[in-house]
């Protein structure tokens, strides 16, 4: 028999709360063996304080250093980077939770898999060559390459899969169109994405199959917390591994939304000790749903997948307003291309959004501002720009300037 996950949660607590000193300085104060629904939820930034006045590991380490094998960092976009390290045990969980994403998409030995990746210090990268491992399937690694140079090697060898950001599965197609690669892309039959909300966002999902010819599959997983979602095959977004994890979605108080709201997604992963988080905040936003997936899964669905960062949203006349929202609208519209978001403030101190947008035309502006209005309830304007000149991202794309803060400063 298994153990339920309350025997789980109480193993984890006990273990770490033992030998962790930094999970031991966050009890402090509370019972001799507290629940976790007593501990404050964790924020990142708790985190890299630690690290940094406990240089270059900090304290939340259950195990002596010897036993770490792995170590990755985050990406620092929003802040400084955090060092994570993993235990070859936590490793091998990364990797089986990896290799099960993968085996939901239907990758299998013979594929090949090529990894459209810089492989840098981010945990992504070495994860999914686990998790090919496990499976059995090919890996190709693309970093150090032009996109050109990705296109003719995936040509090739004859890559059956590509994993990537939605942005930058987007971006390869429009390579593929200006170099004339098109044919690059034919034997590639999924795109397996990860890193921004796109490819659970529908019509993102509908451009990358319809332009790579390709099945599109999201999948969310966080250096601090491990490989949480993988992509429901029936009803799109994304399933959390709740044998793996304690999920919670919580509003800006930390408390349960209702069912149908949006919140923050935080995590416990249970079978990762070496560098525990307990409730951690992982500054995803999450619709919470109580039903089940239309194939009737188990785990708990998210059926638009990650619709945003906390980080990300903006309060634009009193709405919440979410990056991901706005290219959803985008992408619905035919013909265009690459966009910039800038929200600033008028002379009369109202906020403003202004979306330059690479369109054919007007009529697709008009087209494209109504959309807004109906989808968002928001009054956008509508930049349309020439093909080409907004900037290009090989990753996670930086589509956003917020001017209000520099605006009021003037004022
Ligand atoms: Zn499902």
């Amino acid at each position: 028999m298994t153990a339920t996950r309350e025997d789980s949660t109480g193993e984890l607590l006990e273990l770490v709360l033992e030998r962790n000193p930094f999970q031991r300085a966050r009890v402090a104060g509370l019972d001799a063996r507290p629940s976790l629904a007593e501990l404050q939820p964790l924020q990142k930034d708790e985190l890299v304080r630690d690290q940094q006045r406990n240089p270059p590991f900090g304290t939340n380490l259950t195990y002596p250093l010897e036993s770490y094998t792995q170590l990755h960092q985050t990406s620092g976009t929003t802040g400084p980077p955090l060092r994570v390290l993993d235990t070859a045990e936590d490793w091998a969980w990364w990797r089986r939770l990896f290799a099960d994403t993968l085996d939901v998409t239907g990758v299998s030995p013979g594929d090949r898999v090529a990894l459209a990746f810089s492989f840098g210090p981010h945990v992504q990268f070495w994860a999914a060559i686990e998790g090919l491992k496990e499976v059995g399937a090919m890996a190709i690694p693309l970093g150090g390459m032009t996109s050109a140079q990705r296109l003719r090697t995936i040509a090739e060898v004859g890559a059956t899969a590509l994993m990537c950001t939605p942005t930058y599965a987007l971006r390869l197609f429009e390579v593929a169109m200006e170099e004339r690669l098109e044919h690059a892309l034919e034997p590639v039959e999924r795109v397996i994405c990860t890193g921004e909300p796109g490819a659970s966002l529908p019509a993102v999902r509908l451009r990358i199959e319809e332009g790579l010819g390709a099945r599109c599959y999201d999948h969310a997983g966080l250096t601090e917390a491990g490989p949480f979602g993988y992509p429901c095959t029936a009803g799109g977004g994304l399933h959390v591994y709740d044998d793996e994890f304690v999920c919670e979605i919580l509003d800006a108080d930390l408390r349960p939304v209702e069912p149908g709201e949006r919140g923050e997604l935080v995590l416990t992963p249970l079978r990762r000790t070496g560098f525990p988080v307990l409730r951690y905040r992982t500054g995803d936003v999450v619709v919470r749903a109580e039903d089940r997936c239309p194939a009737g899964h188990d785990d708990r669905w998210l059926p638009g997948g990650i619709v945003g960062r906390t980080d990300d949203m903006v309060v634009i006349r009193g709405m919440n307003v979410y990056p991901s929202s706005i290219e959803e609208a985008v992408r619905g519209v035919r013909g265009a291309g690459e966009f910039r978001i800038t929200f600033y403030s008028d002379r009369r101190g109202m906020d403003e959004v202004k979306l330059e947008v690479e369109l054919p035309g007007g009529p697709e502006a008009r087209e494209l501002q109504e959309l807004m209005r109906q989808q968002l309830g928001l009054r956008v304007r509508v930049v349309p720009v020439a093909h080409g000149v907004l900037p290009r991202s090989e990753g996670k794309a930086r589509r956003v300037v917020d001017e209000r803060a520099t605006t009021w400063s003037r004022a």
